[in-house]
């Protein structure tokens, strides 16, 4: 690896406990510019009905809620649609933007906030250190837990031609309210494949050529968690709380490593299918005993014991066109695959063996 170490920003402040998302008013309200500039809260519309959580939101002055479908991904369309809605509904930039919600509704709130203050698309945006001014102050709060987009300096878009974050200094979140009651009312399936995401960015981050100390220190402690929270016999409220930290432990794990074969390859099913990325990830994860052994053995009892059913025979159909563009956009992903092979991994990951792992998930 060169001799370049990152200089990794981090959440500036962080709140960490069952019914800490009570503190929120207290929280934002030095935040506020004046009472013309509202706060914004971005929320999955899951909450739409969910009328003890809406209750707890500290609407004042003009401050209001955005309801936002998770049916799909953050899209860069998206994210400029909602800019433009935002700035056309104030004379002035907005206090906050406030994310509530799973990966999708926190990546949504990082990159609103920044496009705010940013001129052009989002699309324009994709890439590393792209993003030239600070953005408006984001508060990320998540209701699910595994992603770990609460810690990141990225957010994942779909633009019309890459599915790549606005990974830049500013993107990380000002403030972090982790509440693990948030979490209650997750599925079961949904609670599975949105963790996976954090138990499988701790396998590509230990296994891969990246590591150190400091992704190592973060990754091992998630997977610990991971393994209490899917194989061990907690109650909820512990599966819960470990499992949030899990989120944020894998998050801080990969941001100073590199995630690895699993999610070079669902990025790749993703962009053409819409396949989301948890359930994606395991999609994927299931077939790479080759590279994660170890890893997969413990995915395959942790399905077992939940009675998980992954989708079978999604790419049965796809043409060879279709193959070539998972192919594409998985192997356009070097970081990732210099990180789970090293160097010359050219040499030993081929097109016909990506279409060959493609074509029986
Ligand atoms: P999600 O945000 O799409 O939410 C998944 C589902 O769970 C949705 O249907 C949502 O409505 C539901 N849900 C969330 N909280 C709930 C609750 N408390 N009760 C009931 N239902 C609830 O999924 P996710 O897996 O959290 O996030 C996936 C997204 O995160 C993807 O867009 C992915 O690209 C992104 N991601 C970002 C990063 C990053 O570092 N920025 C990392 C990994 C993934
Ligand atoms: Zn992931």
């Amino acid at each position: 690896m060169s001799m370049n170490f990152k200089n990794f920003p981090m959440v500036s402040k962080v709140v960490f406990g069952r019914g800490s998302f009570t503190q929120l008013g207290e929280i934002m309200a030095p935040m506020r510019l004046n009472e013309h500039a509202p706060f914004i809260y971005l929320v999955d519309d899951v909450f739409e009905n969910n009328s003890a959580l809406i209750a707890k939101i500290p609407l004042l002055y003009s401050d209001q809620i955005i309801y936002i479908s998770t049916e799909e991904e953050p899209k860069t369309s998206q994210v400029d649609q909602l800019v433009e809605t935002i700035i056309l509904g104030s004379s002035i930039l907005p206090s906050g933007i406030i994310g509530i919600g799973g990966g999708s509704l926190l990546d949504l709130a990082k990159a609103v906030a920044l496009m705010l203050t940013n001129n052009g698309s989002s699309e324009d945006y994709q890439g590393w250190d792209l993003i030239k001014n600070k953005g408006i102050y984001h508060v990320g709060i998540p209701t699910i837990s595994g992603t770990g987009a609460e810690v990141s300096r990225t957010t994942i878009l779909t633009g019309p031609t890459m599915k790549l974050g606005l990974n830049s200094d500013f993107t990380p979140f000002d403030q972090v309210i982790l509440d693990p009651q948030l979490t209650e009312g997750v599925s079961k399936e949904q609670w599975f494949y949105t963790g996976m995401d954090c138990f499988i960015h701790c396998i590509e981050s230990l296994n891969g050529e990246y590591i150190n100390s400091f992704s190592k220190t973060y990754g091992e402690t998630a997977l610990e968690l991971c393994k209490e929270v899917f194989l061990g016999s907690l109650n909820s409220e512990e599966c819960q709380d470990k499992l949030m930290m899990a989120s944020w432990h894998g998050g801080m794990s990969i941001a100073y490593s590199q995630v690895g074969v699993a999610h070079a390859m669902s990025y790749g099913m993703s962009f053409l299918l819409g396949t989301k990325h948890g359930i994606g990830n395991c999609i994927v994860f299931d077939h790479l005993k080759d590279f994660y052994p170890e890893g997969v053995k413990l995915f395959k009892e942790m399905k077992r014991k939940h009675d998980i059913h992954i989708p079978k025979g999604i790419c049965s159909n796809l043409t060879d066109k279709e193959f070539d563009i998972m192919i594409d956009v998985a192997m356009s992903l070097e970081p990732l695959w210099e990180n789970a092979i090293g160097k010359d991994w050219k040499t030993k990951i081929t097109r016909p063996l990506l279409k060959d792992l493609y074509s029986k998930m």
